[in-house]
């Protein structure tokens, strides 16, 4: 559940409350003892009942006993039915030998033992030896009887034993009445003991239950504010209560104490931010800068190559050249992954005919890879459509990818392969794979060499060189291209690195089936008239020399606004000084690229427009858009390359 989202509160019924479960415990324990209290009490009340019999009983026995009445009265069921107030059914007195002395039943008399066995089997009595009189409830035919039986004397003294049979239909009316009455008193008890404790227990546990469960969905709803009052008792709750408000207290702190560090978190992540971007920068123009004068260097390492030298000349030119070439090529990293570090790289999405860039990259890297004694397999289907995307990223990641490749195989061979995955409408998804069969990497080193600075092993590092960043860029470039740079590999049996990439179909090329036949090389006499502008002495020497090399005819101006004057903008059209084409460079004192293009665009009027290509270090984000806007046509990047300077006369000028 978010955090925002407010539970809804929730109810407790009185019969799963605590109040409700604490009152049933009491009346459980209630209830059983006034039970065993009513039984108690029951049993005493049914002995009165009986103890009012005997006495009842007795007052004819004591008058017999006493020669108040003779004993012959124990014949007559009448007299003492009025004597004992009980109705008596049959009386009978045994003498000690068994006899049956006097009875109410007539001819039981004189009879030794079935009188006696008669009632005392009947009422199961046994002989009581003492005096007093005893009693015993029974059953006979189903009608209920009490059996008293008690000592009396005759005149001579002698002992007898007299039982006598009662009705006791009123007894046990009185009995069940009383019953009833206790059982009444019993329920009525009862029920007044779980009202009452219901009440205490809901009266005292309820509020301070409630102020403690709301404090707490309070809490858990994210407000910190509410603390549970009146938490003085010393009972349980009163221990709860400030349980939870210490419990508050220490989750407010802690709030408090995760916002400062949140905050200081924002603002050091903000310095790292700042830290890096600055760090990017810094790059980014050290690398240009550093481009700028290498440019010099590799353009005249190139023009002494084209003159006559010995063959030591010769070496030194070529060790020239070639650590030239390696600097170039660290800061051309460190450019490329500042740039796309800083999301600056522009992505140059043009027509890209992808068979002929693989066997361009064919030719570059076969000879690298015959110096190797490794076999170079290639495989590109001949069914490869034209497609819309970066040209330049593409082939620099494969570049990567076919330059490790060979630095990291000893024997064996290297492949580059692509296929066409998919095609969804104007839509396909290209593959493209570089295997090895070189030393492999481990899978612990797989997760770590996508990461900047990061070689797997420093001794590899010594014996082939390299930066560890060549993958960290290649992964980037892949990933502004919409795809995912991933690898596979086994140590001693090789790697494959592959991406895949869904690119446009162009809409104006046929699939490229049949090979494309060979563009006619271009004539080296260009014949062009060129202004140059530029402010660095050996730039501009260097471009000279190339252009003269192509047959072109050069003026030179130092900044921009020194092209202004030489293209004499304020004379009439057909008194100005002709050009077919400007070089502009675009970091100049004085008056800059963009300003000087931006005059002579405003000044030269729509009869006479004379293309101009942008010479630049610079290859930032934004930078296209904003040469195009400035009125510029094409643009060329530092160091400048012979075939690329050729290819953008031809096209403009
Ligand atoms: P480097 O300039 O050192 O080649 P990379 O970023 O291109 O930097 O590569 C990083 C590390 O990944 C390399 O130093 C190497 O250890 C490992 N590596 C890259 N490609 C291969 C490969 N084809 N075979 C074996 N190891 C490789």
């Amino acid at each position: 559940m978010s955090k925002d989202e407010v539970k809804p509160r929730e109810r407790v019924r009185f019969f799963q409350s605590l109040a409700f479960k604490l009152s049933l415990a009491i009346f459980v324990v209630a209830s059983s003892m006034l039970s065993w209290l009513g039984i108690y009490y029951m049993n005493r009340f049914y002995e009165v009942i009986d103890w009012q019999l005997r006495s009842n009983a007795q007052v004819p026995a004591k008058m017999i006993r006493s020669h108040d009445l003779p004993i012959e009265i124990t014949r007559d069921n009448v007299v003492l039915s009025k004597l004992t107030r009980s109705k008596v059914l049959c009386s009978i007195v045994l003498n000690p030998d068994g006899v049956v002395a006097y009875s109410s039943e007539p001819g039981l008399e004189g009879n030794v033992s079935d009188a006696r066995v008669t009632y005392t089997n009947q009422a199961n009595i046994i002989w009581n030896k003492n005096r007093s009189v005893s009693s015993a409830y029974t059953h006979i035919d189903g009608e209920p009887r009490v059996m008293l039986t008690m000592p009396i004397w005759d005149h001579s003294h002698q002992p007898f034993r007299w039982y006598l049979l009662v009705d006791g239909y009123r007894i046990g009316k009185d009995r069940a009445w009383v019953a009833r009455l206790f059982l009444v008193g019993f329920l009525i008890c009862i029920f007044l003991i779980s009202i009452i404790c219901a009440g205490i227990a809901h009266w005292m546990l309820r509020p301070r239950l409630k102020r403690i469960s709301e404090c707490l969905e309070n809490v858990e709803s994210g407000d910190l504010t509410p603390v549970v009052q009146r938490v003085r008792s010393t009972d349980e709750l009163g221990v709860l209560g400030r349980g939870v408000n210490a419990m508050i207290s220490r989750l407010s702190d802690q709030r408090s104490e995760e916002r400062r560090l949140l905050k200081e978190l924002k603002s050091a992540k903000d310095a790292a931010e700042n830290a890096n971007r600055t760090k990017s920068e810094f790059l980014a123009n050290m690398s240009h800068e550093i481009r700028t004068p290498m440019n010099g260097v590799l353009g005249m390492a190139q023009l002494i190559r084209g003159t006559e030298l010995s063959e030591e000349q010769r070496e030194y030119v070529e060790t020239i050249s070639s650590s030239a070439n390696n600097l170039l090529r660290i800061i051309n990293s460190i450019l490329d992954l500042t740039r796309v570090e800083m999301g600056k790289y522009d992505l140059n999405i043009g027509t890209v005919d992808i068979r002929k860039m693989i066997k361009e990259l064919e030719t570059f890297f076969t000879p690298l890879a015959v110096e190797n004694g490794l076999d170079l397999q290639v495989a590109c289907p001949d069914t490869l459509h034209i497609v819309r995307t970066d040209e330049g990223l593409i082939r620099q990641v494969l570049i990567n990818l076919l330059g490790n490749a060979v630095k990291f195989t000893q024997k064996g061979h290297i492949g580059l392969a692509v296929e066409s995955v998919e095609q969804h409408g104007n839509e396909c998804t290209l593959t493209f794979v570089v295997s090895d069969t070189g030393i492999g990497i481990s899978g612990e080193a797989q997760s770590l060499i996508f990461k900047e600075f990061t070689q797997v092993d420093g001794s590899h590092t010594r014996a082939f060189g390299g930066t560890g960043l060549g993958l960290s860029i290649s992964k980037k470039m892949v990933e502004q291209l919409g795809g995912k740079l991933s690898v596979q590999s086994q140590e001693g049996k090789g790697s494959v690195f592959s991406f895949s990439i869904t690119a446009n179909l162009d809409a104006f090329s046929a699939p490229a089936s049949e090979p494309q036949p060979k563009e006619e090389e271009p004539a080296e006499n260009l014949n062009l008239d060129i202004l140059v502008v530029e402010d660095n002495k050996l730039n501009q020497k260097v471009l000279s020399k190339m252009l003269e090399k192509m047959g072109c005819r050069i003026v030179l101006a130092e900044n921009g606004k020194e092209a202004l004057r030489q293209l004499k903008l304020i004379l009439p059209i057909e008194e100005r000084p002709v050009f077919d084409i400007i070089l502009m460079d675009i970091q100049m004192p004085v008056m800059d690229g963009l300003k000087a293009t931006a005059m002579i665009r405003a000044q030269e009027g729509d009869e006479r427009r004379t293309p101009i290509v942008a010479i630049t270090a610079h290859a930032m984000k934004g930078d296209r858009e904003k040469f195009l806007e400035q009125g510029m046509d094409g643009y060329l990047s530092k160091p400048v390359r012979r075939d690329d300077l050729r290819n953008q006369l031809i096209q403009y000028g």
